[in-house]
């Protein structure tokens, strides 16, 4: 072995070391890397949505109920952050539901209107929820998210509109606007309809509040280890006015028939958001998972048996009735117990949610809604929101801080301050002509930005809205 080959042996000794100390470092760089992506991993939030359907807004204990018992509802108020001036964007469901999904306010890609049979000038192809707006499990998706589905669609029946083709990785239920409660024979009428599912055949039905109870149970239990977000979206109490005997039992006392059937069906709604945290809490998730429980509208008094008490309207309309509703957040790990008395929308649930999982939102997304977080934590000042606007068939809204607006065809439009006539008695826009003409202004202005409507309901929708603001309704509890 001469000198050069001992110098070569030299330099090839040195690079080995070399080499060895350069995978070392490489590994503990990625180690460094996974470590930080399973503290991320661990501090990202699972998010739930419970949404009641057709709920009067004074029907649960926190809101005031002297009738209905909900100690599980009440207890996850209790333990977060109830929302006294929520709203929803329409006061039916199909569009208050493109709204909550996307965060944008529906009447701003055309989903003005409920969806129903399909009107001969509409195409069909049209008759739901846009492809082109992304819904918050198709952003959560990008964000590693599973996603589930358990229950009322509602955002169109054509394959494009299908939940799994909208970033549901998972989806048990049925894709119209409602269903009977107990297992019947299909005969193809419009509630009663086959359950659907993408991850199992599904089982014949028991009763469907608690069959939707055991799917979000299921989900939990599947998902536990992985971050979620399950869409849990029960129709009680919505119609077909079906309860359980041993339910309908517990308030044998209440004489009207409806009133008692709906009564009992809020109670196994209950029952089962009650199964869905003990649920959290038995796997250790509970602190960590964002709980929302809101209702998609107000009561349609006349048709379920509700009661908005104190607010004045229902289902359908712009009153507060028709579009306010309970709404809590329960998140132990990240927000403390209160109340939060500004007014906020369902369409923040998209940004909150995105923000919270670490996601951003940018201009080009053209959310309506805001990430409320910062201002309930007081780390921004101010209201989330100083303006909201609705249009629904023929009525449109706005709300400017305490003063609200409704602007019908037939007559002079309706002014109300909210702040010392939150039941909307005395209409005072004769007294506020200056007001009531900056707000129609904006208003209109709003109007005429908006897309053309993509399908419309049944003319005959217009006159019973239109009768439904001259109802008279239960401002007090029973
Ligand atoms: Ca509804």
């Amino acid at each position: 072995m001469n000198y050069n080959d001992q110098k070569n042996i030299g330099n090839d000794s040195l690079e080995i070391i070399y080499m060895n100390i350069r995978r070392v470092l490489i590994i503990l760089m990625l180690l460094s890397g996974w470590v930080k992506a399973q503290q991320n991993e661990e501090t990202k939030p699972n998010f739930i949505i419970i949404l009641a359907d057709d709920l009067g807004y004074g029907d649960l204990g926190f809101t005031g109920s002297t009738q209905i018992k909900t100690p599980h509802i009440d207890a996850l108020a209790d333990s977060g952050m109830i929302f006294t001036k929520a709203y929803v964007s329409a006061p039916v469901c199909a569009p208050s539901r493109a709204g909550l999904i996307t965060g944008r306010n529906q009447v701003n890609f055309g989903y003005d209107n409920n969806l129903t049979t399909v009107l001969p000038q509409f195409n069909p192809e049209y008759s739901g929820l846009p492809v082109s707006e992304k819904t918050i499990a198709d952003r959560l998706s990008e964000l590693g998210y599973i996603n589930g589905m358990i229950g009322k669609w509602h955002l169109g029946e054509k394959e494009q509109f299908y939940p799994t083709n909208r970033g549901f990785d998972e989806f048990w239920g049925y894709l119209g606007g409602g269903h009977n409660y107990f297992p019947s024979e299909y005969r193809g009428a419009k509630y009663d309809k086959p359950i659907i599912s993408n991850y199992k055949k599904p089982q014949t039905l028991t009763y469907l509040t608690d069959d939707k109870g055991d799917e979000c149970v299921a989900f939990i239990k599947r998902h536990k280890d992985k971050t979620f977000f399950l869409y849990a979206s029960f129709n009680a109490p919505h119609t077909p006015m079906q309860a359980i005997d041993e339910d309908l039992k517990i308030y044998a006392h209440i004489k009207d028939k409806k009133r008692r059937t709906y009564a009992a069906m809020i109670h196994r709604l209950d029952v089962n958001v009650g199964r869905i945290v003990r649920e959290l809490k038995k796997q250790g998730i509970y602190e960590n998972t964002v709980i929302v429980f809101l209702s998609d509208n107000g009561g349609p008094t006349k048709n379920n048996g509700s009661i908005n008490a104190p607010f004045n309207g229902g289902k359908g309309i712009l009153l507060e009735g028709g579009i306010r509703v309970p709404f809590v957040i329960s998140y132990p790990e990240k927000l403390k117990k209160g109340i939060y008395n500004n007014p906020i929308t369902s369409l923040d649930l998209m940004p909150t949610f995105i923000e919270l999982a670490g996601g951003k939102i940018n201009k080009k997304d053209k959310l309506d809604g805001v990430n409320i977080f910062p201002y309930v934590n007081k780390e921004i000042q101010g209201l989330p929101h100083q303006t909201m606007m609705w249009r629904f068939t023929i009525s449109a809204g706005l709300r400017k801080g305490s003063w609200k607006l409704i602007r019908l065809p037939d007559r002079l439009p309706l002014l109300f301050n909210l702040d010392n006539d939150p039941s909307e008695q005395d209409n005072i826009a004769i007294e506020n002509s200056d007001l009531v003409k900056s707000m129609l202004k904006e208003l209109g202005g709003w109007d005429v930005s908006t897309p053309h409507i993509l399908f419309l309901e049944g003319a005959r929708w217009r006159r019973n809205q239109l009768d439904l603001y001259d109802k008279e309704y239960q401002l007090e509890q029973p």
